[in-house]
């Protein structure tokens, strides 16, 4: 089940990755073109309809409805971070998280991109299908798409999803942190 979701959603994923990255470099971002009056302002205006325009940036970080969930996951992971105002600048910081070793990189990239990728999901169910989710169940499928991913990409990951659920910098391998009352029976912890 998950070497075919591997495949399957790898190449979707791999092409979001590029159209977001294209996107948020290009210079011709919506707001840009709106500004040139190409496109009427109502066409660039944010789906969650918060009153701004839906560039990048905004939709992931800035605006209250979408990019409202990173304390979910600062919660999940129990760290705290500053939001920058620049989304790839966002995703150096994200990854080379303060006080987290080097192995956790690679953990971390694949939650920002499940995050990302969950986020763009649900905007387009509200877009084409008028579609609602709660963040709770938003954040809920970047737990479950992170550990898919995971355990797509690292034959050795083999945490359970609880374990990623629960103790998800256990399952990096991060030890410091990590109470001692935890229980954590099910496997040794993985380093990539
Ligand atoms: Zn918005």
């Amino acid at each position: 089940m998950i070497y075919h979701y591997s495949i399957c959603v790898n190449f979707r994923v791999g092409l979001f990755i590029f159209i977001l990255k294209n996107r948020s470099c290009s210079r011709r971002t919506d707001a840009n073109i709106m500004q040139r009056h190409v496109l009427h302002q109502t066409h660039m205006a944010c789906i969650s309809r918060c009153g701004a325009s839906e560039t990048t940036t905004h939709l992931f970080l800035h605006c209250d409805i979408f990019g409202s969930l990173w304390p979910y996951i600062w919660r999940w992971l129990q760290i705290s971070l500053v939001i920058p105002a620049d989304i790839r600048q966002f995703f150096i910081q994200f990854i080379h998280m303060p006080g987290l070793p080097r192995f956790t990189h690679s953990f971390l990239k694949v939650i920002w991109f499940a995050y990302v990728w969950v986020l763009w999901k649900k905007r387009n169910n509200r877009v084409f299908q008028n579609l609602v989710s709660d963040p709770s169940t938003t954040v809920e499928y970047v737990k479950l798409h992170s550990f898919l991913w995971l355990k797509s990409k690292h034959a050795n990951f083999s945490f359970s999803y609880h374990d990623w659920w629960k103790h998800p910098l256990l399952c990096m391998g991060v030890h410091d942190l990590v109470n001692t009352f935890w229980c954590f029976t099910s496997c040794t912890p993985y380093v990539g």
